[in-house]
C-alpha cells in the first residue's frame, strides 16, 4: 500500500487499498470474502440475490427465514413497474425456534399453498423461494419442496440458494443468475428473435423505460429486460434473442457468459451513465446489431440529444469545477462511469471504491483516475471516513449505508443506489445527476453543519 497513512488500518485490509501511482504496477486485492471484524459495507448473499430478482414484477418472492430477512423488500429497492405490483410484497415463512429444531420444510410448503389459495383469481406463474442464513444452518431441502409444489400446482417454483453467510454479495448475484437460468430452462421454442436482452438495469426511477425508448428510437427490438420491469413470460423468451447487452456487470456478467454457452447469445458490456459512456454504448450496440440504419439512427440520436443537454451541463460544469469527490458504490462498471462523468464535470475523484469490483474493473479505475486517488475494495465505515477526511472530499456518492457517514462529517451526499428517486441514466439522467451534485455540494448548509457559518 504505497504512500498511504496506514498506521490505523487493520493489517489484513492493507492489500485491498492503494494510492494510484502510474509508475507503480501495484495490484489491488479484490473479489474475496470480507475480513471478519471490519464491518464491511457489503450486503449479504440473500440481499445480493434479492436485488437482482425482486424487480421481476409478476413473480412471487417467498423469503424462507426469520421475519427480519423479509424486511429487505421493495420499499428500500424501488424499481418501478408498468403493470403488476405483486413483487412489492415480501412473503415470509417467519421461521422460529420450533422450525429451527424440527425443520422448516412443512412451513415452506404451507406458505406456497397459502399463496396459491389466496391468489387463485390471479394465480402465480413463478414463485422464487429464497433460502436465508438459518435455512442453510438447519439444512431444509428446499429443492424437494419447490419440486413437489411445481408438480402439484403446475407452476414454476424456483429455489434461490442464498444463505446470507455463504460468501459475499457476489455469491448472491450468482444464485440469482442460476434461478434465472432455471426459469429460462432449455427453451425449446427455438426460433430466434432479432433483438436484444438488456441485462443489469433494475428500472430505478424508470431508467429502464428511458433506455429502452432510446433503443426503440434507433430501431433495436428489446426481447427481455433483466430485470427492471420484467415479466416472467418475457424472461422465458430471452434465449431467443440475438444479443445480450450487460450494464450492471457485477451482477450480470455471469448470466451473460452462461447464456452465451447455453444459448449461443454473444454479449457486450455497456453503461448509460454519463455522456461519454452513453454515446459509446449506443454506438457499440448499433455496431453489434450490424445494421447500417441502426448505426445512422444511433448517431442521429446522439447528436440531437447532446445538443439538447449540452447547455444545461455547461451551466453545472461552471459551478462544479474543482470540487473533490469520493465514490463508494456496488460494482465496478458504475464506479468507472462515475469517474468519467466527474471528469467531464471538471471535478476531481480523490477516493473511489466498490463492494464487488473485479481485477479488470480496478485496472480501468486506475487508468482513468488521477495520481494520488485512494482506491479501495470492500471497504468499511472507518476507512471511508478516514480517506474522505484526509483527501478533503466535498461530496460522497454511494448508497443508503454510506449516506450517514457523509452527513456525520458534514460532507454532501448523492444517492446513486437503489433508493434514488430521479433517473440518473441516459441523457436526461446526466443532467439530473449534474443538477443533484450541484444542489447538494453547493448548498450553504454544509458550512453550518461544520460550524463555519455561525454568525
Ligand atoms: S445475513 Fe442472514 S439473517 Fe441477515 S438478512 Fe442476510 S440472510 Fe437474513
Amino acid at each position: 500500500m504505497a504512500d498511504l497513512n496506514a498506521a490505523d488500518i487493520i493489517q489484513e485490509r492493507e492489500e485491498f487499498i492503494c494510492v494510484n501511482a502510474k509508475d507503480k504496477d501495484e495490484s489491488l486485492k479484490c473479489d474475496k470474502d470480507s475480513i471478519a471484524g471490519t464491518v464491511s459495507q457489503r450486503a449479504c448473499v440473500y440481499c445480493g440475490a434479492r436485488v437482482v430478482l425482486n424487480p421481476v414484477t409478476d413473480a412471487f418472492h417467498i423469503v424462507h427465514g426469520p421475519i427480519g430477512c423479509a424486511s429487505y423488500t421493495w420499499d428500500i429497492r424501488g424499481s418501478l413497474s408498468s403493470g403488476p405490483e405483486i413483487y412489492r410484497n415480501s412473503f415470509s415463512t417467519d421461521i422460529r425456534e420450533h422450525e429451527v429444531i424440527f425443520g422448516g420444510e412443512k412451513k415452506l410448503s404451507a406458505a406456497i399453498d397459502e399463496i396459491v389459495r389466496q391468489y387463485s383469481a390471479n394465480p402465480p406463474k413463478v414463485i422464487f423461494v429464497y433460502a436465508t442464513c438459518i435455512i442453510g444452518v438447519i439444512g431444509d431441502d428446499i429443492d424437494a419442496v419447490c419440486k413437489a409444489a411445481e408438480r402439484q400446482y403446475d407452476i414454476r417454483v424456483i429455489p434461490v440458494k442464498s444463505p446470507g453467510f455463504a460468501g459475499n454479495k457476489s455469491v448472491g448475484y450468482k444464485a440469482a443468475c442460476h434461478a434465472l437460468l432455471r426459469l429460462m430452462g432449455e427453451n425449446k421454442r427455438g426460433k430466434k428473435i432479432r433483438g436484444i436482452n438488456f441485462l443489469g438495469d433494475f428500472n430505478l426511477a424508470g431508467e429502464m423505460w428511458i433506455l429502452t425508448d432510446y433503443l426503440r428510437q434507433i430501431g433495436v427490438n428489446v426481447v427481455s429486460k433483466f430485470t427492471g420491469d420484467a415479466r416472467c413470460e418475457e424472461l422465458m423468451q430471452a434465449p431467443q434473442a440475438t444479443l445480450n447487452i450487460v450494464q450492471c456487470a457485477g451482477s450480470m456478467t455471469y448470466l451473460a457468459k452462461q447464456m452465451e454457452q447455453k444459448y449461443g447469445i454473444p454479449y457486450i458490456k455497456i453503461s448509460f451513465f454519463g455522456m461519454e459512456d452513453i454515446k459509446l454504448s449506443l454506438k457499440r450496440i448499433a455496431e453489434a446489431m450490424g445494421d447500417q440504419s441502426v448505426m445512422e439512427k444511433a448517431e442521429q440520436l446522439t447528436v440531437e440529444r447532446e445538443k439538447e443537454v449540452g447547455p444545461q451541463l455547461a451551466y453545472y460544469r461552471e459551478r462544479l469545477r474543482g470540487k473533490k469527490v469520493a465514490i463508494y458504490v456496488g460494482g465496478g462498471f458504475k464506479a468507472i462511469s462515475l469517474i468519467k462523468q466527474f471528469n467531464d464535470l471538471g471535478m476531481k475523484t480523490v477516493m473511489v471504491g466498490t463492494q464487488t469490483g473485479k481485477a479488470e474493473d480496478y485496472e480501468i479505475i486506475r487508468s482513468i483516475s488521477d495520481e494520488g486517488t485512494v482506491i479501495l475494495d470492500d471497504s468499511n465505515p472507518y476507512e471511508l471516513e478516514k480517506f474522505m477526511l484526509e483527501k478533503g472530499a466535498d461530496i460522497l456518492v454511494g448508497g443508503v449505508k454510506e449516506r450517514p457517514l457523509a452527513y456525520k462529517l458534514g460532507i454532501a451526499f448523492c444517492d446513486h443506489n437503489h433508493e434514488r428517486k430521479h433517473p440518473l441514466a441516459g441523457f436526461e439522467g446526466a443532467v439530473h445527476f449534474a443538477q443533484e451534485i450541484h444542489l447538494t455540494v453547493n448548498s450553504p448548509v454544509w458550512k453550518f453543519v461544520r460550524g463555519e457559518g455561525a454568525g
